[in-house]
């Protein structure tokens, strides 16, 4: 089996020891070997980084920005290879994994352009004789760290724009996803990067992950609440640089005046596909009572139709779940559910497929109250609940009531409310009739509340994370 090596300097370097990555949609697949780095070697690869600063950073932003398109175009070129891969070792839809490595690509391509409007301001002094110009520098060497639910978007949207303003970066991919991460180092790697500027180690949050918040410059993290929280806490304490993207427990509302199949596709599209893996998926669906009985009769027909199966297989709609500690978290908050009273409207189960995998069928709760375990904590699975409400003063309140702020939508035909939802819900995304989850790879992504902590990412507002403002006088 092909060893995968760490990238460090510009060099393939074994680790201490390896890891062997699996296929959830047939755990027979073994996709192959990666090695762990040692705390020394995330060390080295810190000192490479900042060794090569001066250079990167010197590059022309018409050099960068080349190196950042050659990304992109390879990451075109290449996307049904890439996409085979992605969703071979995370297990979401061939469609879907194709569509993810589009995405990077243009992000790489978006942030290409990026590179070459950089600009500040310069402004008249308020003494004479003097000119005040403000800039942007580098922040330095940028520790990323990411989870495995997008193992090839997440990346490409810190690495993009870590690179584009002349930083350089140590990554480490989520323990489940390095083949991606491995495969997108690789592309880093032949796109004319010089050596230092981008280095990947793999292995553990425990062991990699705290090596490279111990010495880096700025941390970008994106994963588990409580492991975003520990981040924050340590990088704080470091005085460095930190944005976190963390948990929610987004609200769908469905008013009584919504568009019937529009608000049953919403619910059943951010809920449940790729397997409710998503950071933005609709967890809770807020119902008023005149709709409730028919929403919740055609969303359970809708699920008892999925094709749930092997992510590579055509007509697969939801692959499976992660890995066996996802499917078990899954199965303990549908116990949770079940103990807290709520009703099983679908009950979700394990499945058996042609290959074995970690298959297992959606669960819908009705009778739920947002006070229940399962309507306050993310569950990253595919389970959802229903919460009915008399009204939409009720639904935005109850929509609101929780320690999480990532997306939120409403499904209503009326302007009223429509606008009303998109001022008053504290959330960092806001969707009117549309699922709470899916993307523009161009603007800003970020949360409220326990969701984000520090800058948002992505589009034009990035670079405020990935540069520090330097303001300069000069006498003339
Ligand atoms: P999940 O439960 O979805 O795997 P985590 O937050 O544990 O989410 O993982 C997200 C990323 O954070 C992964 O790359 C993981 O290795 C890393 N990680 C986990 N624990 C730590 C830690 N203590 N310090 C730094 N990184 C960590």
């Amino acid at each position: 089996m092909t060893l995968h090596k760490n990238y460090i300097g510009g060099e393939w370097v074994a680790g201490v020891d390896a890891s062997v990555n699996i296929n959830p949609s047939d755990t027979n697949d073994v996709i192959g070997e990666f090695s762990n780095a040692s705390r020394e070697q995330v060390a080295d690869a810190i000192g490479e980084a900042r060794k090569a600063l001066v250079k990167w950073s010197g590059y022309t932003t018409q050099m960068r920005s080349d190196i950042l398109s050659n990304i992109s175009i390879e990451l075109f070129n290449r996307k049904e290879e890439l996409g085979e891969l992605l969703a071979r070792e995370e297990g979401k839809t061939r469609a879907e994994a194709i569509g993810e490595v589009a995405r990077a690509a243009n992000i790489f391509r978006f942030f290409a352009g990026e590179t070459v409007r950089i600009g500040g301001e310069k402004l008249a002094s308020v003494r004479s004789g003097i000119d005040v110009e403000v800039s942007r520098d580098p922040v330095g060497v940028v520790g990323i760290i990411t989870p495995w639910n997008f193992p090839i978007a997440i990346p490409a949207w810190k690495i993009a724009p870590a690179l584009a303003f002349g930083n350089t970066v140590v990554f480490k991919p989520a323990e489940l996803t390095p083949a991606s991460a491995w495969a997108l180092t690789e592309i880093i790697a032949k796109a004319g990067v010089p050596e230092g500027v981008f280095n990947l180690v793999m292995g553990s949050g425990p062991i990699v992950g705290q090596a490279i918040l111990d010495g880096v410059d700025a941390i970008t993290f994106t994963g588990s609440v409580k492991t975003g929280r520990s981040i924050v806490q340590r990088a704080t304490e470091r005085m460095i640089r930190v944005q976190a993207e963390m948990g929610g427990k987004n609200p769908l509302v469905v008013l009584d005046d919504a568009d019937f199949d529009t608000a049953v596709f919403c619910a059943v599209d951010g809920a449940f596909f790729q397997a409710g893996q998503r950071c933005t998926a609709s967890s809770r669906l807020v119902v008023t009572d005149g709709i409730h009985d028919r929403f919740v009769e055609a969303v359970a027909q809708r699920l008892d139709k999925l094709v749930i199966d092997h992510a590579l297989k055509a007509g697969t709609q939801i692959g499976p779940v992660v890995d066996q500690r996802q499917l078990d978290q899954d199965m303990r908050y549908v116990d949770i559910g079940i103990r807290e009273g709520a009703k099983c409207r679908v009950a979700g189960t394990t499945l058996k497929r042609e290959t074995p995998g970690f298959y297992l069928s959606p669960t819908l709760f009705v009778d739920t109250t947002n006070e229940m375990q399962i309507n306050r904590e993310e569950i990253f699975g595919p389970v959802a609940s229903v919460i009915r409400v008399k009204d939409y003063d009720e639904a935005l309140s109850i929509a609101n009531d929780t320690e999480f702020g990532l997306s939120a939508g409403i499904c209503t035909t009326s302007q009223k409310h429509a606008r009303h939802f998109q001022a008053n819900i504290q959330s960092g995304l806001s969707m009117l009739n549309l699922p709470t989850a899916g993307l523009d790879y161009h603007v800003p992504f970020g949360g409220r509340k326990g969701s984000s902590y520090g800058a948002r990412e992505q589009g034009r507002y990035a670079v405020d994370f990935y540069t520090i403002v330097k303001t300069s006088y000069l006498a003339v």
